[in-house]
Order: structure tokens, then C-alpha cells, then sequence
């Protein structure tokens, strides 16, 4: 049987930066993907991810940031590829509004840089939009965007450099806990051993994680691409691309809150935006991947609340899974019944910009059995979990 210090089930986002982050410890990995590297299945795909540090989620995600923020930069170095686009973020919102308010307190209880900007100068500075004008922006230089199919290609090269053997096309079908205080490990392939394991299966997580995945849903969302109308006195290419037009998240007079991206991708590519939260659970093994038209319709209306001259084709529109727990907090710690099992999911919507720090937190959990990074808010028996 072919054993290792550790398995890692799941090399998407976060078990990829957990194979990379053991690996480059000196461990001997074992990584195990039902799908190809950089896969089109679950949550990691569709060419970017917004990363930002005034987190309206809660000020406890802010030193994750600032860490994560220094990850990206040595996966970059590590790789030698180039992740991540700093074209600056904005979050607009009613006056009281959480999108605005969350990110203000963040942004002032960490010292982070930020603007705060009324309606009419988030129009001035940034002219493919027009907020509501009782709307407030606030504008942090130093958001962006990676790349998810680059990071996660990243992670894979570097764990493989540093020595850990993965695995694409198998499927794991169970894990135990030994007796003797291992792990072992079941895919369609064959049987593997191991001290320790780490499960990070994103949608997958009520399959392989029982009782304690159970309350992961695996949400249907999609991602929408489209071109600006462009004509003489309209905003121009220019308007909507990185280095002019920011990320955004915006959610005004209680419309359906949205985010999304400037064009990235050169003249002819098109604006990305989608809902934040849709709330449709599937099953991540039958999900519908088909857009219809009145989704296509619903989307459009609702961009051209702020992006009013957005009125192009539809370029694409691409279905996601968010891995969403019942609170929206990940949940990240050991497995409540075995030490030597460390769980990271729950991820929802908002994960990817923390992948280069939950793989250090899961290579500190599975290593040292704790972190030094604060990760009380994932607990795996906080109440929100229980049904
Ligand atoms: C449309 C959309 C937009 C998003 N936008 C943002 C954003 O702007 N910013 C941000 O920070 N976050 C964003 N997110 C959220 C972020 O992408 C996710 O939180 C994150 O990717 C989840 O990572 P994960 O590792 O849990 O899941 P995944 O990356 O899906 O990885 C799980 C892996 O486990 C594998 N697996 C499952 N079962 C098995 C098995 N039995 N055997 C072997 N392998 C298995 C899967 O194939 C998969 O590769 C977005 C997500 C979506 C869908």
C-alpha cells in the first residue's frame, strides 16, 4: 500500500495550497483530485477572483488578509507566474448599508488605506458607473483580482517541485481513521496510507466529510459576461478595463447585492459581474450548467442599474458552485472526532482570496495540531453549524 505523511483529498483551491504549503515543510504528500488540474467543475474557475482587505464580512478576516496578500506574492515568485491584478476596489452601498459600512469599519479599525467617495465622484473617477445617488463608495487602491486556474496550477507545480505526488482523475470513495492514529483511504484506484489527512472537497463536502460536511450546500451561480455598448459620448473601452475600472460589489435600495470585474482581457472582452448570492442548492454531481435566457435577462437589467451603458451582447456565462456554509464563515479546524484529520470548506462565495492562508492554516493544523492564525470565527462546532 503506498503511504505518505500526509493525503490531501480535493487539489482545487484550498487542497492545492495545503499540498504546496506540507510539501514545502518536508513532508511526503499524497494528493488525490477526482478531476484535471484546474478543472471546470467546482469553484475555482471562470479567470478571476476578486481579493480585497476591507472586509465588510467581518474585521476578523483582516490579519488573514494582510497574510494571504503576502502569499500571493511568494506563489507568484515561487512559480513564476504573474496571479494577481491590482486595478483598485470599490464597495457602494446605501449610507447604512453593510456592503459600505462593513468595509468602512474594517478598513478603519486595521488602518487599511481607503476613500471614501459619494455617488457623484464614483461617477467622476470611474465613468462606466453610476451608483444611486444616495449611494457611498468606498475605494481601496490596493484590491484586485487572481487568476483561479493560474493559482491553482501554481500551487500544483510548486507542491510538485517540492516533491509530493498527485493524483488527477482519481476519485476518493471513502477515508478511516486507523486505529493506530493514521488515516486510510479508498478511490477508485486503489488503497492509500497515511499519519494524517487533510479534506478539502469544496461542494463535495457532504459526500466526504458525513455529519460534519453535512451542513455545506453546494450552491449553482453563475458568471456573466458583457460587452459595453459603445457609441460617441458613451464611456469608452478605456472606461471599463483594469487600470481605469475597479472591482466591484455593490448593493443599493435593497436590490440583489453584485460584484464583479473591468474588463481584463483586451478590446472585445466584456465586463464580468454575477449575483452574490442566488441561494439555488443543487447536487454538484447533477448541476444544471445550461444559463437560460431569463437568468441572461434578469442579470442584464439588473447591471444596467449601474453599469447604464452595459447593453452589449452577451459574451458568456459560465455556472460556479459555492461550497456555502448555513452563516457564510469557513470552517476550518481538526475533525472533531479524529486529531489526525484536519477539514477545510465552507468556503462560499468569498474563499479564494485566503487560498495562500488556509493552506498555511492547514499545514499548521495537520503538522502542530494548531495555528497561530486566528480561525475562531471556523470553528467546526460553533451553534450556526448545528442544525
Ligand atoms: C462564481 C463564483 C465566484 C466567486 N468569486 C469569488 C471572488 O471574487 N473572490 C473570492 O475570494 N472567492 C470567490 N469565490 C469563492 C471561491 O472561489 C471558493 O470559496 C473556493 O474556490 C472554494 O475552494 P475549495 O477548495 O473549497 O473548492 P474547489 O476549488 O472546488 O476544490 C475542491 C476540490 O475537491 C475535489 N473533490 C471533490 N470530491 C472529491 C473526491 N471524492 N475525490 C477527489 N477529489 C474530490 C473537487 O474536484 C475539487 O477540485 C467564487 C466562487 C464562485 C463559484
Amino acid at each position: 500500500m503506498l503511504s505518505a505523511d500526509v493525503i490531501v483529498i480535493g487539489l482545487g483551491s484550498m487542497g492545492g495550497a495545503a499540498a504546496n504549503a506540507l510539501a514545502q515543510r518536508g513532508l511526503s504528500v499524497l494528493g488525490l483530485e477526482r478531476f484535471w488540474p484546474s478543472h471546470d467543475r467546482g469553484s475555482a474557475h471562470g479567470g478571476t477572483r476578486i481579493i480585497r482587505q476591507s472586509y465588510y464580512e467581518g474585521v476578523e478576516y483582516v490579519p488573514l488578509l494582510l497574510r494571504a496578500y503576502e502569499g500571493w506574492r511568494r506563489l507568484e515568485e515561487q512559480s513564476e507566474q504573474k496571479i494577481v491584478t491590482l486595478t483598485g476596489g470599490i464597495y457602494i452601498g446605501d449610507p447604512e448599508e453593510e456592503t459600505f459600512t462593513g468595509a468602512l469599519r474594517s478598513a478603519r479599525q486595521w488602518n487599511l488605506p481607503h476613500e471614501v467617495l459619494s455617488s457623484a465622484e464614483i461617477t467622476g473617477r470611474f465613468p462606466a458607473m453610476r451608483p444611486a445617488e444616495s449611494a457611498l463608495g468606498l475605494f481601496e487602491a490596493n484590491a484586485g483580482f487572481v487568476n483561479p486556474e493560474r493559482t491553482t496550477a501554481a500551487n500544483i507545480q510548486v507542491a510538485t517541485q517540492h516533491g509530493a505526488r498527485l493524483h488527477f482523475g482519481e476519485a476518493v470513495r471513502s477515508w478511516t481513521a486507523t486505529r493506530g492514529g493514521g488515516v486510510e483511504v479508498v478511490t477508485d484506484h486503489g488503497t492509500y496510507g497515511a499519519d494524517r489527512l487533510v479534506v478539502a472537497p469544496g461542494a463535495w463536502s457532504a459526500q466526504l466529510l458525513g455529519e460534519v460536511g453535512a451542513p455545506v450546500a453546494s450552491e449553482r451561480q453563475v458568471m456573466y459576461w458583457f460587452e459595453p455598448g459603445y457609441s460617441p459620448g458613451r464611456p469608452a473601452f478605456e472606461d471599463y478595463a483594469v487600470g481605469r475600472q475597479p472591482v466591484f460589489i455593490e448593493r443599493t435600495n435593497g436590490n440583489d447585492q453584485v460584484y464583479g470585474f473591468p474588463i481584463a482581457d483586451g478590446p472585445g472582452g466584456g465586463i464580468k459581474i454575477g449575483f452574490f448570492h442566488e441561494e439555488r442548492p443543487t447536487d454538484p454531481d447533477a448541476i444544471d450548467r445550461e444559463v437560460l435566457p431569463f437568468e441572461v435577462a434578469r442579470m442584464q437589467s439588473r447591471a444596467l442599474e449601474l453599469f447604464p451603458h452595459l447593453t452589449g451582447r452577451l459574451i458568456d456565462a459560465k455556472t460556479c458552485l459555492y461550497p456555502s456554509s448555513p452563516d457564510d464563515h469557513f470552517m476550518i479546524g481538526l475533525h472533531p472526532e479524529h486529531s489526525q484529520v484536519t477539514v477545510a470548506t465552507g468556503f462560499g462565495g468569498h474563499g479564494f482570496k485566503f487560498v495562500p492562508v488556509v493552506g498555511e492554516i492547514a499545514a499548521d493544523l495537520s503538522t502542530r495540531g494548531r495555528t497561530d492564525l486566528s480561525i475562531d470565527l471556523f470553528a467546526l462546532d460553533r451553534p450556526a453549524l448545528q442544525d
